[in-house]
């Protein structure tokens, strides 16, 4: 099988290229074609034609193919992928007047077996190829061109679809690199979003190989016990570890680090809870994001009501951190966060 275009970053590229001993200018030329004209305008004209038929002969641009597409009231749309092993992952775009955020899977099924999370139930299948990541990314691009024209603008791209990103490092270290990249598609690097349950090794490797880039930890409760039930390796790698190493990290000036916290009903949504957490990140340069539990399937946990999520807000307030409560997306379609399983 020929090896994936869509796996170079750009100096691959470059590398591929000098190798080969074709024009290393030619390296320009198929990144912008590729990641930021997206194939909409024929711009092969501008390479050397041997540049052209090297890759066409060598290479595989094919895509993951779209398996169905949900379309939700609110404008979410969610995607249904199918690999070439008939592994399938979802994707989310998230509408955001008239751009969207792009929430991309980076494994199949998950490994973290986290108790309040739908694609952890499925296990851990295997991680996704950087082709595959980035694959999501210009199948939903070319999805929105096609069908909302006009729309098709992609500003953010979050890590929180299926998977530990951090779990699958390399991939998705180079996919970030490719999105980054300005000769392409030249994602900013403050739009773009790691979300983590707390993967020490991978977490030590993002604040060395890809600083700027942004992180999310998923807290989740600021007691051990808790924690450690609803995000089971809290046992390898406890909240305080995470934490204290993450304190650690030098940011850039307007760079913050965003503490998720899903809310579930009568389990982690007191008054307590929130001082607890209101304590452990005051004076952090920390943004909280407060998600109500989004249920699925066959799980137990309940969403607190209304009343009480604002409750647990303004307990946060008093410590001055920047909190916000997160409204789900999608959720009549089952795109919302913790909702992702490809079986359904
Ligand atoms: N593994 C990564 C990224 C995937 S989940 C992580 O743990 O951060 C992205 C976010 O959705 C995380 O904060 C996760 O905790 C949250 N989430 C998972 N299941 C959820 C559910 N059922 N309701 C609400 N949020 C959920």
């Amino acid at each position: 099988m020929k090896p994936s275009f869509y796996d170079l970053n750009y100096s691959d590229l470059e590398r591929v290229l000098n190798q080969n001993n074709l024009n290393g200018s030619a390296a320009a030329v198929l990144f912008n074609w590729h990641y930021k004209k997206k194939e909409k305008a024929q711009c092969y004209e501008n390479i050397a034609k041997d540049s052209v038929a090297f890759f066409q002969n060598n290479f595989d641009f094919s895509l993951p193919e779209i398996d169905t597409v949900h379309e939700s009231k609110d404008r979410t749309v969610k995607f249904l992928f199918k690999l070439k092993d008939s592994y399938k992952i979802e994707t989310v775009l998230i509408p955001f007047h008239n751009k969207y955020s792009l929430c991309l899977s980076s494994q199949v099924g998950c490994a973290m077996n986290c108790s309040f999370c739908f694609t952890g139930k499925q296990g851990f299948k295997r991680n996704l190829t950087t082709n595959e990541i980035v694959g999501q990314f210009l199948q939903a691009w070319r999805w929105l061109a096609k069908n909302r024209l006009g729309e098709e603008r992609i500003l953010n791209i979050v890590f929180m679809g299926q998977g530990e990103p951090l779990h699958n490092f390399d991939a998705v270290k180079k996919a970030c690199e490719i999105f980054l990249s300005q000769h392409g598609a030249s994602i900013g690097v403050q739009k773009i979003t790691i979300s983590t349950a707390g993967y020490m090794p991978g977490l030590k490797r993002w604040s060395q190989e890809i600083p700027g880039v942004n992180l999310a930890l998923s807290l989740h409760s600021p007691f051990a016990e808790k924690r450690n039930e609803l995000i089971p390796i809290n046992v390898k790698y406890p909240l305080g570890e995470v934490l204290a190493y993450i304190d650690k990290i030098p940011l850039n000036k307007k760079q913050f680090i965003t503490y998720e916290y899903i809310l579930i009903k009568d389990f982690n949504d007191s008054s307590d809870d929130a001082k607890q957490l209101g304590m452990i990140l005051a004076g952090k340069r920390a943004y909280i994001n407060l998600i109500p539990f989004n249920s699925f399937p066959g799980s137990d946990y309940k969403c607190p009501d209304v009343d009480k999520i604002e409750k647990f807000k303004e307990v946060l307030d008093t410590f001055k951190i920047p909190t916000l409560i997160r409204g789900a997306k999608g959720d009549d379609v089952l795109a919302a966060c913790g909702q992702l399983n490809s079986k359904i």
